[in-house]
């Protein structure tokens, strides 16, 4: 049986590593939190008394933990010194393309194969089993990489090599942040020129201005049932988060030389959502600063 180390059970660990038990894998899990843990013990995980123990007799590592100094750390000071060499070690956080990188560098230094494999789908996915992971690892490890995922997976692609995953992540979220704040201010103009939100829905999806945020996540409440809109923007994914990745955007632009000026202003917006109050609320609800209705809660 391939026996899955799991570092990491919040919001999205959780779900995932009760995804790799329920496929039938020996998972040993750890987290900071003993109520996390608690959980994935629930869900059909052991229970590891540290990231040490966890590794220790591991085919393969999963890490999902907040940022790049989380992951570093971890790394260097626990996952490395202790899993065998033969493990596969994949990091699912989403993290600056820099870390991963470095991350990549030490473990294959140290002798292991390694993967940075962000995901795109929300918690929702995680529990289901339905996210989209964006590979960077050396060719030859893919297919391992794909299989170890698969219990947690709709699709997976390969993106490159190391860094490649995270830097698939920050640019496709840079498009959603800033296709999400034009159809914001579309629908906010609709409004302010008396053309019927609903109405304007039916015609731009069907023109070209369609794109996702408009017709699978429409922030205008009622086109799309199943848009966070229709519950006052609560779920979904976070202002919070969504800023998050827009800096990781704004950090490798700067790194990389990229001109990304509407990068940078819909991080700008982001942030001043936030400030305002709207981190908890689905990134979507920016719809209402757009329209003037501040404070955000
Ligand atoms: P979270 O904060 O709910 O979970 C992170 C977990 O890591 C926490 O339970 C925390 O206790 C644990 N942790 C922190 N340091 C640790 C350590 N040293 N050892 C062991 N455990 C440690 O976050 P999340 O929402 O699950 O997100 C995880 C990652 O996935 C983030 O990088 C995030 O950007 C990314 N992501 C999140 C979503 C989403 O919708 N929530 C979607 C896509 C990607």
């Amino acid at each position: 049986m391939t026996r899955v180390a799991f570092i990491g059970l919040g919001n999205m660990g959780g779900g995932m590593a009760a995804n790799q038990a329920k496929a039938g894998r020996e998972v040993m899990a750890f987290d900071l939190s003993a109520a996390a843990l608690d959980k994935a013990a629930a869900a059909g995980c052991g229970k590891a008394g540290s990231v040490a123990e966890a590794v220790k007799t591991a085919d393969a590592v999963i890490t999902m933990l907040p940022a790049g100094p989380h992951v570093r750390q971890v790394y260097a000071e626990q996952i490395l010194p202790n899993a065998p060499k033969t493990a596969l070690l994949i990091d699912c956080s989403t993290i600056d393309v820099e870390s991963a990188r470095a991350v990549a560098a030490q473990a294959k230094a140290a002798g292991f194969r390694f993967a940075d494999a962000p995901v795109s789908g929300g918690t929702a996915a995680a529990e289901a089993g339905t996210l989209a992971f964006m590979v960077g690892c050396d060719e030859a490890d893919f297919g391992a990489v794909e299989e170890t995922i698969a219990p947690m997976s709709r699709i997976t692609i390969r993106a490159g090599d190391h860094g490649a995953g995270q830097a698939a992540k920050i640019c496709n979220n840079m498009v959603l942040g800033i296709s999400m704040i034009g159809v914001c201010e579309a629908f906010a103009l609709a409004e302010k020129l008396g053309l019927d939100g609903e109405r304007f829905f039916e015609i731009a999806s069907k023109s070209s201005g369609q794109c996702w945020s408009l017709t699978s996540y429409c922030p205008w409440p009622g086109p799309v049932p199943t848009a966070p809109s229709n519950r006052g923007y609560e779920g979904g994914f976070a202002t919070a988060m969504m800023l998050k990745d827009l800096k990781l955007a704004q950090e490798a632009a700067a790194k990389a030389g990229a001109a990304t000026p509407l990068g940078a202003t819909a991080e700008g917006l982001y942030a001043l959502f936030d400030r305002l109050g709207g981190g908890g609320r689905d990134f979507s609800a920016i719809l209402e600063l757009l329209r003037g209705r501040v404070p955000a809660q």
